[in-house]
């Protein structure tokens, strides 16, 4: 059998006529940019999330900077985010004119450890990034608190955890402001770019809605200094289109990860955290192996494709190795050579699952990572 990563047909074919309906809908009402269409699944999202308000954007990386800029974060400032997060994050903070500082991840979740953020505090922090990365909630009790005492700005980088939620609440939803990629691939993706700023906030919402379009809020009168970052009408009618099955998506997901873990649970790999007080979605499914190149070679003979997200840190990529510090991001470090992504899409059948979880058992090294 061969098990595919990622086949973005499958699921664009079996909504071929509600895609080809909401396509046509924007065809003919000559709208294309913004109105009603945008506006319809801003609120279908807001909702989802149980959020106030979402602003639809261009990017996920636009909804970084923008939602940054709107919670008030200026040129200089310093913010927080994890440093095995993609460069995504890091462009996203960049062009809002912050300095991104890096802190290292938990082991076992992958996400923000708020003992290394608070160590890296100046007094020019102005925000935390936590980052939900492959689908896991960040420590958000730990990490608002820290934000608290500081008096930081929280802006979680949501593009991979739409329906996400710590202790029963969604992300989206913790910090002042919220930032959500569509790209493709993601639980809930457009057909091209997109992205979503989502806040409880009505100020930063209103904000949000001048950043993306120039500042400007009646014709020609232009109360900030923006981007052109809309989201496009087609897009809009393509994700609310596709946002009434996100919950199944995410189900299937997570029902697709527990086969994983029945197979796995008996090697000597480390699988992605279960906690009960996090509902994981599963954008991912990556485990550590040891000597993960060679567990990837024997995968792919046996017809199983797998991916590593990521494998070089961003302090090491040469752009942008100013972000490195002394003594680096062990955990960080750790994490981008043991790491795997299995295949794992709402679209893979349980038979794909089970023998990709059945190769990677007899493939697995007998000895834990690291
Ligand atoms: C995809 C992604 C982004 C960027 O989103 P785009 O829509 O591709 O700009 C940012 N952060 C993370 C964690 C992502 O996965």
């Amino acid at each position: 059998m061969n098990v595919g990563f990622l086949d973005l047909s499958r699921q664009t074919l079996t909504l071929e006529h509600e895609l080809e309906r909401a396509i046509s809908r924007v065809l003919r009402s000559g709208h294309f940019v913004l109105g009603k269409e945008v506006e319809h699944f801003e609120d279908r999202f807001a909702a989802y999330c149980g959020a106030r308000h979402a602003v639809g954007v261009g990017s996920g990386t636009d909804a970084i900077t923008i939602a940054l800029e709107a919670v008030g974060v200026v040129p200089g400032d310093e913010v927080i985010t994890a440093a095995n997060t993609c460069v995504p994050t890091i462009v996203g903070i960049e062009r809002a004119g912050a300095v991104p500082v890096l802190a290292d991840v938990d082991l076992e979740t992958c996400t923000l450890d708020p003992a290394d953020v608070e160590r890296v505090i100046t007094p020019r922090t102005r925000a935390i990034v936590p980052v939900h990365l492959y689908g896991l909630p960040a420590a958000m009790g730990p990490l608002l608190e820290l934000a608290d005492t500081h008096g930081l700005e929280l802006v979680e980088d949501c593009a991979q955890a739409h329906g996400a939620s710590w202790r029963g609440r969604r992300v989206g939803t913790f910090g002042r402001a919220a930032a959500f990629s569509f790209y493709p691939t993601k639980n809930l993706g457009a057909l091209g770019d997109a992205g979503a700023v989502t806040t409880n906030d009505p100020e930063v919402a209103e904000r949000a809605r001048l950043l993306r379009n120039y500042g400007e809020r009646e014709r020609f009168r232009h109360y900030l200094r923006g981007h052109n970052s809309r989201l496009d009408s087609l897009q809009a009618a393509v994700l609310a289109e596709k946002l009434p099955f996100l919950e199944a998506w995410n189900e299937r997901r997570r029902l697709l990860a527990a086969l994983y873990r029945e197979q796995l649970d008996r090697t000597a790999m480390s699988l992605p955290d279960d906690a009960e007080d996090r509902r994981h979605v599963y954008h991912l499914y990556v485990v550590r192996v040891a000597n993960r190149d060679r567990f990837r070679s024997v995968l792919r003979e046996q017809g199983v494709d797998s991916a590593v997200h990521y494998p070089i840190p961003v302090h090491r990529q040469p752009a942008y190795a100013t972000l490195d510090r002394k003594g680096g991001f062990p955990v960080a470090e750790c994490l981008a050579t043991t790491i795997v992504s299995l295949p794992l899409s709402p679209e893979h059948s349980d038979d794909e699952i089970v023998y990709a979880a059945e190769t990677a058992c007899r493939a697995a090294p007998a000895t834990t990572p690291r």
